[in-house]
């Protein structure tokens, strides 16, 4: 094979180095240079043989021309020099031309070792071509045939092999786009060079100027719009009208209401916690005028409150502004906390943030989502210890901890006084108690010992108290054996507690003005998430309950529905027919309904192949005594809050609450599964019987699902970082 040019590219396919041969017409030549050549005879061999119709290129002006290599065989070193010569000595066969491509920026030493490396290279290739072909690949096109070779280092040596081409600078284009094309492919499109980031720099400018120039141009006009609205809010939203039984200011209109937002249904919402976000990023915003009233104005993530404890998460990365939220659906949100209702005027009493005279805000459709308070739950000196609720708490507890840290490394702090100050007490097993004594751990084991003197860690206790026999006594027991063993390892004591969901004050109010809901611990509610006893006030999240169905009271309708050969007794399609009736009715029997032959064999206790009423009565009283309510978590308050969203949805279309019910049918729970953060890994029960227990991909697998579940990109992005700046620097252990 003849070669007849070569070219070499750097890493960034710039085109630094070229050679072209013009072979004489006689392959003599080239076979007696050979031979008076050792050294190159393979590459003479090589060479020999073809016509010369290159001699263009030296001219062409992204090239220098041949003297370039004289220069670079007088400075560079006596090898390069040699071996310049010794091709110099071939000129009777061969001419050869070289140079460095015009703009390449590299110095006269290293261009000198360069043509070394060709040269010595290029017999290689030629010895490749012929043979081995390692290393070599080689393109035919019909316009041109290139054999290509990258370097490990990358650069990349291009020959061409033709001496037919017509024209050498469509067949450099050529080579261009060819390895252009698999620089990106191999590189990706990131990669930028020198000149695309200028192009880049230069489009960024242009942009932030245009931008900046725009926001001049605008500023005026957006400062008068929002001036001029200013001064035209509704009259009676800046002097509410008095009125309801208590005489108080009614908030009939809002500052920022729009004369189209005013003719809609008015939907209150009460908080701002999970139930409440859910339903607002559900709701059709066409469909009403949503007022938020909460007494926080910030959605809290609190999967990953106990993170923010000993600040592996920032504050602020685990809030968002319900403002943001709410604007998806043109809310207004008033900063306040309701504190009664006025059932006869569809009013809910507001104490304002402002801490000024309480008002009404009336409502066609109530939804209360206030969520739960702690409870002490009898346990004596409880109430001194600090809670892990509310955003405070979390800041409490990380300025506690290392205020008692500080405390126990004085000098005047006895020994005693030191070990009560270094014991940390958790009560309660579940998964936020399990997971704030990993974090805790964490801490202690990955900062404290490091900026605390060594006798802080040797006295630093972690106890974790549970009730129950285990720790996380709701997940499998192969996790909670797993938990437990775990936390022996990390010297984390556990003894004995249990889960909490009291009633706030609101609710509290709500339930004594209602006589079906008196006496009860939390609102109840029907399968449609209605209040009961209340018309257009709806219940969810923590603050409710889901009644229970007493099915033993509805034995009478279920067998009249399914005994269809009215024989008093069930037979199994029969009995098949009252599970598909309990299940649509009362979706929370659904899961007492499997295994249904095993069930109908079970119950039929005389074993006569049908259920008669009394074994009926059996099955649907154990199914009655088994059925708990659903946990307190913000994967039900979240869902509850989608279903209700589109139960609103629909009811606004429909006007009517019968057609509703049927096509929406009743609220279903969907139990994903439960995961909880065990120090530097995780556990997970999922649903279908998935489990993940321990090793470090659950651990980003538990990050993953919580970083995706947040309500906005700006959390996202912090967690992301507050990971990192974690893993990098550890956690800020200043008190401010
Ligand atoms: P909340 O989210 O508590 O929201 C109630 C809202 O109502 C708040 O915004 C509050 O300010 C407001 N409010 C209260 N009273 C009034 C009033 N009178 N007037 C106006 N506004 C009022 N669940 C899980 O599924 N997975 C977990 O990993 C998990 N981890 C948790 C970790 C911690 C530390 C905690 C505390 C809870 C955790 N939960 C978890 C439970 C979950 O947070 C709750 O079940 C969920 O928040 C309930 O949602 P909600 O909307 O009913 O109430
Ligand atoms: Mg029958």
């Amino acid at each position: 094979m003849t070669i007849h040019n070569l070219y070499i590219f750097d890493r960034h396919c710039q085109c630094i180095y070229f050679q072209k041969w013009t072979h004489s017409k006689s392959s003599n030549n080239a076979t007696t240079t050979s031979s008076s050549n050792n050294g190159t005879s393979n590459n003479n061999s090589q060479l020999g043989n073809s016509n010369s119709r290159l001699g263009g290129l030296a001219t062409s002006s992204r090239f220098s021309t041949s003297s370039a290599a004289s220069s670079i065989a007088e400075q560079s070193s006596p090898n390069a020099n040699s071996l310049i010569r010794s091709e110099d000595n071939h000129q009777t066969g061969i001419t050869q031309q070289s140079g460095l491509a015009a703009g390449s920026v590299i110095s006269i030493e290293e261009e000198a070792k360069l043509v070394y490396g060709v040269v010595l290279s290029l017999r290689n290739f030629v010895r490749k071509l012929s043979g081995n072909q390692d290393g070599f690949i080689s393109y035919k096109t019909s316009t041109y045939r290139l054999h290509y070779y990258e370097t490990p280092t990358g650069l990349k040596f291009v020959m061409n092999s033709d001496p037919n081409t017509e024209s050498l600078r469509m067949v450099l284009k050529q080579i261009h786009i060819q390895l252009y094309v698999e620089f990106v492919v191999k590189n990706g499109l990131m990669r930028f060079d020198d000149t695309r980031w200028e192009i880049s720099l230069v489009t960024a400018g242009l942009t932030a100027l245009s931008g900046a120039a725009y926001y001049l141009s605008t500023d005026r006009d957006r400062f008068i719009e929002v001036f001029q609205e200013d001064q035209h809010p509704p009259y009676l939203a800046l002097h509410p009208q008095r009125g309801g039984s208590k005489q108080l200011p009614v908030s009939n209109y809002y500052i920022d209401d729009t004369q189209e937002e005013n003719k809609k249904p008015r939907l209150v919402i009460i908080g701002s916690g999970w139930g409440a976000v859910s339903v607002v990023k559900n709701l059709d915003k066409e469909k009403y005028n949503v007022t938020i009233i909460s007494d926080n104005n910030y959605f809290l993530f609190t999967p990953l409150l106990p993170s923010a404890t000993v600040g592996t998460l920032e504050l602020r990365s685990l809030l968002e502004p319900v403002r943001k939220i709410a604007s998806r659906v043109h809310a207004h949100f008033l900063e306040g906390r309701a504190v009664d209702i006025d059932l006869d005027y569809k009013y809910v009493e507001v104490h304002g943030c402002n801490e000024k005279e309480n008002f009404y805000v009336p409502y066609d459709k109530l939804i209360v989502a206030v969520g739960a308070t702690s409870m002490t739950h009898g346990v004596e000196g409880i109430e001194h210890t600090v809670r892990l609720k509310t955003i405070r708490d979390a800041i409490d507890i990380r300025r506690k901890i290392i205020e008692n840290v500080e405390k126990a490394c004085l000098p005047t702090t006895t020994p005693e006084e030191r070990k009560r100050l270094l014991s940390f007490v958790v009560c309660g097993g579940g998964p936020t108690g399990v997971e704030f004594a990993a974090e805790v751990s964490d801490w202690v084991n990955e900062d404290l010992v490091e900026w605390f003197p060594k006798l802080i860690r040797k006295e630093i206790s972690i106890h974790i108290i549970q009730s129950r026999d285990h720790i996380l006594n709701t997940f499998d027991s192969k996790i909670s054996d797993y938990a437990e063993k775990r936390f022996e390892r990390d010297h984390i004591n556990v003894i004995t507690n249990s889960r909490v969901v009291p009633m706030t004050s609101f609710a509290k109010n709500l339930t004594e003005k209602l006589p079906v809901q008196a006496h009860k611990r939390v609102l109840t509610t029907d399968n449609f998430l209605k209040l009961q006893g209340l018309r257009d006030v709806y219940a969810l999240g923590d603050c409710a309950t889901i009644e229970n169905p007493n099915l033993l009271q509805h034995i009478m309708e279920f067998i009249q529905e399914a005994d269809t050969d009215k024989d008093g007794s069930i037979q199994f399609n029969e009995f098949l027919a009252i599970c598909d009736t309990m299940r649509s009715r009362f979706p929370l029997t659904e899961q007492h309904l499997t295994h249904l032959e095993k069930m109908f064999i079970k119950y039929d206790t005389d074993k006569n192949g049908v259920l008669d009423i009394e074994e009926l009565k059996i099955m649907l009283k154990d199914i009655d005594s088994k059925m708990t309510n659903l946990p307190a978590t913000a994967q039900v308050a979240s869902q509850q809050g989608q279903y209700l969203a589109k139960y609103l949805n629909n009811l606004e279309n429909s006007k009517d609450e019968l057609s509703t019910q049927t096509q929406v049918g009743p609220f279903r729970y969907s139990h994903l599964g439960t995961l909880a953060y065990l120090g530097n890994t995780a556990v997970g029960d999922f649903k279908w019987g998935y489990q993940m227990i321990g090793g470090l991909w659950a651990l980003y697998l538990w990050r993953s699902i919580y970083w995706s579940e947040q309500v906005s990109m700006r959390t996202r992005l912090n967690l992301s970082m507050d990971w990192s700046k974690c893993a990098i620097w550890g956690r800020d252990i200043s008190t401010v």
